[in-house]
């Protein structure tokens, strides 16, 4: 039987985000016919950019009032009531906060166990996943179907502009909840890149010391870079910064071309979320601290000094 992938796109403001094209690329190693599934009030514009994501066959926009904000209860059971009537063999959606919400709640909903984190696809059913974070590699093989798996978004690049697939205006007929209800969101506006599809990142540890020194030192470096901005989990712990700043293995894994690790040790949950960065720049006062092991480039001193010194030269 050939493969039927459901991807469930991410998206946010009308415009789709860039995780759901990695996933269209683990879709593509799978192999099969790739859908994307879009769920909006009005999911046109998005499901026009994911229209012309090489490899997708087609995309099924799923317009519906309840669909204005992606919440997790709302979207899982039509995810799961689309998957059963396309027949697909697998359900992906990106490993981003998006897809940890929703798709437990369809694997549950079809009845089976869900592939968490893939970074590498042997076969359909055989893949490879991080475990004890990250610091090893077990590849899992399931036997049920469907596949119901998120993707590590550092593992995979996005795919690349295609020729256009259709857009089809698709009715999905599951029951929705009447528990859950929005009220709203509060997040913050920023001109900044997302921190997890960044090419740049310049993070903070403890070292800074507090909040105004985290504007004072880490912002105008990531200014200057046009980097996103994030931070160990002992900064945010200390609460210089909110915790979805966190890069680690309970925070964000990230992949920037350039990582910046301004005062922060270097401890193995920190490094898990910047094990796929390109190039490493450390910048510490103690020499033995363990990022320098991982480190491609490393300023010894302190950060007090060097970053405005660094920034000033950019
Ligand atoms: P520290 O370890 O205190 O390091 C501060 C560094 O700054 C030191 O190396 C010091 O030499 C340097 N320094 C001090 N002053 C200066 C100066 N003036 N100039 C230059 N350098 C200076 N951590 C994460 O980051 N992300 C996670 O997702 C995460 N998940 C975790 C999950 C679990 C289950 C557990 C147990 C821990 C987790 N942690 C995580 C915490 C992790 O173990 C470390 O405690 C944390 O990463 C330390 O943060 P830090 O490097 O900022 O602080």
């Amino acid at each position: 039987m050939s493969n039927r992938i459901l991807v469930v796109a991410e998206h946010a403001g009308g415009k789709l985000n860039v995780a759901t094209a990695k996933a269209v690329t683990a879709g593509q190693k799978i192999g099969g016919e790739i859908e994307i599934a879009v769920f909006a009030a009005d999911g046109a514009a998005v499901a026009g950019e994911a229209a012309k994501l090489a490899g997708v066959a087609r995309v099924l926009q799923v317009d519906h009032a309840a669909n204005k904000d992606a919440m997790s209860a709302v979207l899982a059971p039509q995810v799961a009531a689309l998957a059963k009537s396309r027949g697909s063999t697998h359900v992906l959606a990106p490993g981003s906060t998006f897809g940890k919400d929703v798709l437990p709640r369809v694997a549950a909903l079809l009845g089976v166990p869900q592939v968490s984190d893939i970074m590498n696809v042997h076969a359909a059913n055989r893949f490879d996943r991080p475990t004890y974070a990250g610091n090893a590699i077990v590849t899992v093989e399931t036997t049920v179907s469907p596949v119901v798996a998120t993707v590590r978004m550092a593992s995979f690049a996005a795919a690349v502009a295609g020729a256009a697939a259709p857009v089809e205006k698709t009715a999905v007929d599951a029951k929705l909840p009447t528990h859950t209800r929005y009220v709203g969101i509060e997040s913050h506006k920023s001109e900044r890149p997302d921190l997890q599809s960044a090419g740049r990142v310049v993070s903070g540890g403890r070292a800074l010391a507090s909040g105004e020194n985290f504007q004072k030192y880490i912002v105008p470096l990531a200014d200057k870079l046009g980097a996103a901005i994030g931070a160990s989990r002992a900064a945010v712990d200390s609460g210089y910064v909110p915790n979805d700043m966190q890069v680690g293995q309970t925070g964000k894994i990230i992949a920037p071309e350039l990582y910046f690790a301004v005062g922060i040790s270097g401890a193995i949950q920190h490094l898990a979320g910047i094990k796929d960065a390109r190039t490493i720049v450390a910048i510490n006062k103690d020499p033995e601290a363990p990022i320098f092991e991982i480190a491609d480039l490393g300023l010894v001193g302190d950060l007090f000094q060097l970053l405005p010194e660094l920034t000033g030269k950019l």
